[in-house]
């Protein structure tokens, strides 16, 4: 039988359900009369936690000083929405770069379905912010507040939100939450400018001061009402699972083959327990420990978020009872119903090979890009004009993006104007600003005006070459065509050779 299949047991309602009027429950956190049924989750110490927990407290340290780390002298991610620009391990993506942002985003995307394929839901469960703050930031201290997880349960059903406790717990909760807002905002300005807005009043940047208030009131809201409703609801990861995985994947997974059938440790008054029963007590040990409500017994579902946490609950419960561990396990579906192992299926055959395409092409992408962008544009407005004398101006543009960490001059110098009957003194180039400067990771046009004879345009053209050269000797060259009147000989009338 599929776990996907195996067919769904109504849980009994556990002390969570607290609302006076509450019903039988119809989905994990919804009850029958439509209000919302608390999830109080009891903790559950055990291995997997505090492997859990490593990962967590190491997650949250990065999250912290990433915004405060440079690599080449940029920072390591740096989401600059005004200036359109996304540093990401001391790259700095431009606006030009829309085709290599994609190749970073789908190999995440697909590096996230290769995941899913091989570990199931491993990203919600040990990696998500949701679940890693959650799980050992916020809740751990709110259980602090409400005097442990008995009481805390004691609380709801007292209908007593708004004791003392509590409201320090919420004070503390929104400071907790300001703090990971300013984090999160140092993410997309950088900590400089975030040092300058904190250390100036809120009237100097609105839009920013606005930023945080909203979304310190998202945090906040999220952590202290909103909690696992945001994985069922708001977050499409989970409904995504059953397209990601097969019954090859690893997953947590009850073992229904060994468990089944249920039955309590002991028959009604003591009666000795069935000897045909499965390894399952029915203590619901693994019901009460999970933050989303579900009981993993009645298969795979899209509320769970692969926590691990009814593993260390049924983990202890096995030991104490004297059977052995793993009744709920990381397994996949083939494997708890006794089906082969299969090293290769589709998935784990095709993600790979994509991620592979599309990092190989990335990597190539990367290596060939230069230090700078260099694009010549033709003057806004006519394609030429001629003078007074006969003589044709043409306006050239040049647009340079300079990708360096550091500001750079660019010179510019041009070629294949004089030769043939055209001499030195014929040419006349205004290159108003040159060398031309660009600050680092910014884009800038500067002008620069040709004149020349009539006669140097054949069929109407004049080709040149237009060179830009930084100070760090990189240069790049492009062949430019100028324009001018289209006479058979090139020649204006009345113009002299
Ligand atoms: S069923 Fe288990 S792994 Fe899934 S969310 Fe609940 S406690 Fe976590
Ligand atoms: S914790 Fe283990 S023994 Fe207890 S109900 Fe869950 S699966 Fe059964």
């Amino acid at each position: 039988m599929s776990s996907l299949d195996a067919p769904t047991r109504s849980t009994p309602a556990t002390p969570g359900s607290v609302h006076p009027g509450a019903g039988r429950r119809v989905l994990p956190t919804l009850n029958e009369d439509g209000t919302r049924r608390w999830i109080r989750p009891k903790p559950s110490h055990g291995a997997w936690w505090r492997r859990r927990r490593v990962v967590a407290y190491a997650l949250m340290a990065i999250f912290f000083a990433a915004p405060h780390l440079r690599l080449f002298g940029k920072p390591i991610f740096l989401m600059d929405l005004p200036r359109r620009q996304f540093t990401l391990m001391g790259y700095t993506f431009l606006p030009t770069d829309t085709l290599l942002f994609m190749l970073v985003l789908a190999s995440g995307v697909i590096g996230i379905f290769l995941v899913t394929a091989l570990a199931g839901r491993a990203w919600c469960g040990w990696a998500c912010p949701q679940t890693v703050y959650l799980e050992f930031l916020f809740r751990p201290i709110g259980r602090w507040f409400d005097g442990g997880y008995a009481q805390s349960r004691n609380l709801d059903k007292k209908g007593a939100w708004f004791t003392p406790r509590r409201i320090a717990k919420y004070v503390t909760f929104f400071l907790m939450s300001l703090f990971v807002s300013h984090t999160m905002l140092a993410f997309f300005v950088g900590t400089d400018q975030l040092y300058t807005w904190m250390v100036h009043s809120p009237a100097a940047h609105p839009a920013a001061f606005a930023f945080v208030v909203a979304f310190t009131g998202i945090v906040w809201f999220n952590f202290t009402y909103f909690r696992e409703q945001t994985c069922l609801i708001v977050c499409p990861y989970g409904r995504w699972q059953s397209a990601l995985i097969d019954r090859q994947s690893t997953i947590v997974a009850y073992d229904y083959t060994r468990g089944e059938p249920r039955a309590h440790a002991a028959g009604a008054k003591g009666a000795p327990r069935d000897p045909n029963a499965g390894d399952c007590i029915d203590c619901s040990a693994c019901v009460q420990t999970c933050p989303t409500g579900i009981d993993i017994r009645n298969g795979l579902q899209m509320e769970c978020v692969h926590c691990t946490q009814c593993i260390d609950a049924c983990d202890e419960i096995m030991t104490r009872v004297g059977k052995p561990t793993g009744l709920i396990r990381y397994a996949s579906q083939d494997a708890i119903a006794g089906a082969p192992r299969k090293l290769l299926s589709l998935r784990t055959v095709l993600y790979p090979l994509v991620l592979f395409v599309l990092l190989g092409g990335l990597a190539t992408a990367l290596l060939q890009k230069a230090p700078a962008d260099f694009t010549v544009l033709r003057g806004i407005g006519a394609p030429f004009t001629q003078e007074a004398d006969g003589r044709v101006a043409n306006q050239v543009r040049v647009k340079l993006t300079n990708r360096r960490s550091q500001g750079t001059a660019y010179t510019i110098t041009l070629d294949s104007l004089i030769g043939g009957d055209l001499r030195a003194e014929d040419v006349t180039v205004a290159i108003p600003e040159n060398p031309f400067a660009v600050p680092a990771g910014a884009t800038r046009t500067t002008s620069l005006f040709i004149l020349l004879p009539s006669r140097a345009f054949v069929g109407g053209e004049k080709w040149m070459t237009l060179t830009v050269t930084d100070t760090e000797g990189w240069h790049e060259t492009v062949r430019w065509r100028l324009l001018g009147p289209a006479t058979a000989t090139g020649a204006t009338p009345g113009e002299t050779k």
